[in-house]
């Protein structure tokens, strides 16, 4: 590891350096005198852990062994990856929110919840037609038949549709209905899918796998960049942890974390990450505060009645609340 200090380094911090880097690494030499000083650490081949040395004023970079991605990188392209669809931009810097049920379950069911998104000014409409289910005995969706229903609102609102994909061979029949393909958290290392998405040229929005580390998302992101499709949309949907109040734990964490190493938008969906409709407006503003690309909820005309995930479902008029607080957010942070 290659610590590159500022040209303007004073002596004092040379050597705060040092001692730092003493205490995080075995062997620890400084290659020159001269400004800007290079500092070279190594600790036998283990990793070192450099977060005593972030934010340092004095560090101009730290230059530590290749990640293992490439094409997600921002060692490979600075700019930020944006994705459009008609007036629409993802990763913009505007967030855009995603709503709509878990599933789609029928016709009335998914024209109310189209007609409620439409008329909060929200364009990307979520819906399942390809349900994956714990239990093979839950609802498992409307297959075609859902798509067909989802393809009804997309006309008739101008929405556009967020739907899921299970299975690499209906990877073709899916994409003739979604706008972007969504790939579920529990597919997330399904490399079959994820390439099969990557051949397509439709945006990806790739769900992390409930218990995937930052490097194992970012390698599934790999996976359809290196196919050939560069437009995919990451997702922070919570990850499994002790806590038994809620479904799972919203790491925002890695939020801010995506947007130093990657150039790839990353949105958040509270209500996987939490499980709990009453939990969902507060961490999809903690989301935008963190600098989310945009935030994706379940939403349902009768959320008791829902067919799957009914707890997490946000009632009508909270729905139109998370609205209003959303764009009071947008308004106040341009
Ligand atoms: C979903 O968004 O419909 C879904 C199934 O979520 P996850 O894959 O994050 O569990
Ligand atoms: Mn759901």
């Amino acid at each position: 590891m290659l610590i590159i200090l500022k040209p303007d380094a004073t002596p004092e911090a040379i050597e705060q350096i040092r001692q730092t880097l003493q205490q995080i690494a075995y062997n620890v030499q400084q290659l020159n005198d001269h400004p800007p000083v290079i500092f070279q650490a190594s600790a036998d081949g283990l990793p070192i852990d450099t977060r005593m040395l972030e934010g340092n004023p004095a560090v101009e970079r730290i230059l530590t062994e290749q990640p293992p991605y490439k094409l997600v990188s921002r060692a490979f392209r600075s700019r930020d990856t944006t994705i459009s669809l008609g007036e629409i931009t993802l990763g913009g810097g505007k967030p855009v929110l995603i709503a709509g049920p878990c599933a789609v379950e029928n016709e009335a069911q998914i024209r109310e919840t189209a007609r409620l998104v439409y008329s909060r000014g929200v364009r990307l409409f979520r819906g399942g037609a390809f349900k994956p289910r714990t239990s093979p005995y839950s609802f498992r969706g409307l297959k075609e038949a859902g798509l067909k229903l989802l393809q009804k609102v997309r006309q008739e609102f101008g929405l556009y549709v967020v739907t899921e994909v299970l299975d690499p061979t209906d990877v073709p029949l899916v994409s003739e209905y979604a706008d972007i393909l969504q790939i579920g958290s529990r597919n997330m290392q399904n490399f079959a899918l994820l390439e099969a998405v990557g051949r397509t040229n439709k945006p990806v929005l790739l769900k992390r796998g409930m218990s995937a580390t930052l490097t194992e998302f970012l390698l599934s992101a790999e996976y359809i960049l290196q196919a050939g499709n560069e437009q995919v949309i990451l997702c922070e949907r919570g990850i499994r942890t002790f806590v038994e109040y809620s479904r799972n734990t919203l790491d925002l964490n890695i939020v801010p974390m995506v947007k130093e190493i990657s150039h790839l938008p990353i949105i958040v969906d509270p209500s996987h990450g939490t499980g709990r409709r009453n939990l969902v407006i507060p961490l999809a503003l903690a989301a935008l505060a963190v600098g989310a690309d945009g935030v994706m909820v379940e939403v349902h005309p009768n959320p008791p009645q829902a067919l799957s995930d009914a707890q997490q479902a946000l009632y009508p008029e909270q729905f139109v609340e998370l609205t209003e607080r959303f764009q009071q957010f947008v308004k106040n942070n341009p």
